[in-house]
């Protein structure tokens, strides 16, 4: 089965060839091909009038035919399907191949897509995704254009669809949806649920472009969670580091701009500190050193000067040299981001980097985005307070 592209003039060429690419990446029985090669590869008749391209139809010719110096809202399907009839006959393209027209002009009905009722045409509105997904058109509109071959083989007349699709939406992609937001849960979903698996197999709707649409609905899908995750990337929060007063003593970790805090208690702290101070990274190996037990030391103490100086020594010891000791500690520190941030936001907060034991770790998060309460500076971090860091008063108080 072949699947041809042809394009109103308004939509943008490179979208159009995003759609064809991603289109084109599953591979199946089902062909997808660019109505613009047609048209180079057909031969000229004398005579004939010149060979048009496949996306220079315009809703403005026919603005002109039925409404004179009227701008066109809407324009009415036949129209949108005379194109591909036009297409059909000069190219000779078989009945049972599909012809996709694509076009950001409004429709009767303003659907954002339909297909012919008398023959295997459909068209595409390729407009205004971008007010409710982050990922180009060019990935929706391909999912609309597989879901239509499928659903115009299985419900044949738009009536029947009408009639027949889910009203309530169930994350299939037989959902009937009436906004572009009720398209992004069977984006999501990338499914199509039993009983219409069960009725595309009784209309005789070939097992194979079956699973060539899912396999497109499934890169659809990863797109759009690529790109959530991406804009989630670009937002950590805020930190501000404040003691801990009173019997609890350590620090506490708060996230203003979402309401959040993690309390760290003076051994995970100690360890917290002493890599949000050392932005380039620690092996460690590195605690072999003194300057290093040093630091972790004198943070402790700052936080717990209650602790027998000997006691606080050989746990320092303990942490720098054995690796039964450390990783629990390490362990706990990563539990209390996650269970308060999960595991999505609190990575950008915890130390990571490679799996071997002595491969480089770092704390990610950007230190611009890290302020002190000025007790932590003065009282806590004293000597090793150092640069990038500023004082800072709290978010929200006014200086
Ligand atoms: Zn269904």
């Amino acid at each position: 089965m072949k699947i041809y592209l042809i394009a109103s003039v308004e939509f943008d060429t490179q979208e159009f060839n995003k759609v064809l690419e991603i289109l084109q990446t599953t591979s199946g029985l089902i062909t997808f091909i660019n109505g613009n090669d047609v048209v180079k590869a057909a031969p000229k008749k004398a005579g004939a009038i010149t060979n048009r391209d496949a996306n220079s139809y315009s809703i403005l010719e026919n603005q002109k035919a039925f409404e004179a110096n009227e701008p066109v809202a809407w324009a009415p399907w036949a129209d949108f399907f005379s194109y591909c009839n036009d297409f059909r006959q000069t190219y000779q393209v078989e009945p049972s191949d599909f012809l996709v027209f694509l076009t950001p002009h409004p429709n009767h009905r303003f659907y954002f897509t339909a297909f012919d009722d008398t023959a295997n045409n459909l068209f595409i509105h390729t407009d205004g995704w971008e007010e409710y997904l982050t990922c180009r058109a060019a990935f929706p509109v391909s999912y609309l254009i597989m879901s239509q071959v499928l659903q115009k083989m299985l419900y044949k007349h738009m009536a029947v669809k009408d009639a027949t699709a889910h009203h309530q939406a169930k994350g299939c992609t037989n959902d009937y949806c009436k906004n572009k937001e009720d398209i992004i849960l069977k984006l999501r979903t990338a499914d199509i649920c039993p009983t219409c698996l069960k009725e595309m197999l009784h209309a005789k709707i070939k097992e194979e472009h079956i699973l060539q649409a899912l396999s497109l609905f499934e890169e659809v899908r990863k797109e759009m969670l690529f790109k959530q995750r991406y804009s989630f990337n670009l937002s950590p929060r805020k930190m501000h580091i404040t003691g801990n007063k009173g019997r609890k003593k350590g620090i506490v970790i708060k996230l203003f701009e979402i309401n959040k805090e993690i309390e760290l208690d003076p051994k995970k702290a100690m360890v917290f500190l002493t890599f949000l101070n050392h932005p380039e990274g620690l092996r460690y190996s590195h605690f072999k050193r003194t300057e290093l037990r040093n630091e972790l030391e004198y943070l402790y103490r700052n936080m717990n000067d209650r602790e027998n100086q000997e006691v606080v020594r050989t746990m320092v010891d303990k942490f720098a040299e054995e690796k039964s000791y450390r990783d629990p500690v390490l362990s706990r520190l990563r539990t209390a981001f996650t269970k308060v941030l999960g595991t999505e936001l609190a990575k950008d907060y915890l130390i990571t980097g490679g799996q071997e034991q002595d491969d480089l770790k770092k704390i990610n998060l950007n230190r611009d985005l890290v302020s002190f309460d000025p007790s932590v500076t003065r009282h806590i971090l004293g000597d090793y307070y150092q640069a990038p860091y500023k004082p800072s008063v709290q978010p929200g108080v006014s200086a």
